[in-house]
């Protein structure tokens, strides 16, 4: 990844101070989920989906093809997250914040 300005929004900082922060987290926490595991939804193996397009998805595993949401296999807009998807995507941000922490200081 290239320097990066961000520190405490993640990926969704590149929108910088637009948009207010309570979308940024947001937009970081989908961004965050879209990177991370999915399930399958015919052969529900925990796999990283591949994209192909805008809003297709493809299961490496079975090659199962779906249409899913823009940005990640499963629409999460309107979707609670469970507790455990919250507590991978806080660990996933963690992560990033402190490999981003790491080259500040170079
Ligand atoms: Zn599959």
């Amino acid at each position: 990844m290239p320097f990066s300005h961000t520190k405490v929004v993640g990926p969704a900082g590149r929108f910088g101070a637009r948009y207010g922060m309570g979308v940024r987290r947001k937009v970081t926490q989908i961004e965050v989920k879209q990177r991370g595991k999915h399930r399958c939804p015919r052969c529900r193996a925990l796999t990283r989906m591949e994209r192909i397009a805008f809003g297709i998805w493809r299961c490496p595993k079975c090659g199962f093809t779906f249409a899913g949401g823009a940005w990640v296999p499963q629409t999460t807009l309107g979707k609670t997250m469970t507790p455990e998807e919250l507590r991978l995507i806080e660990l996933e941000k963690q992560k990033w914040r402190e490999k981003v922490k790491k080259k500040e200081k170079v």
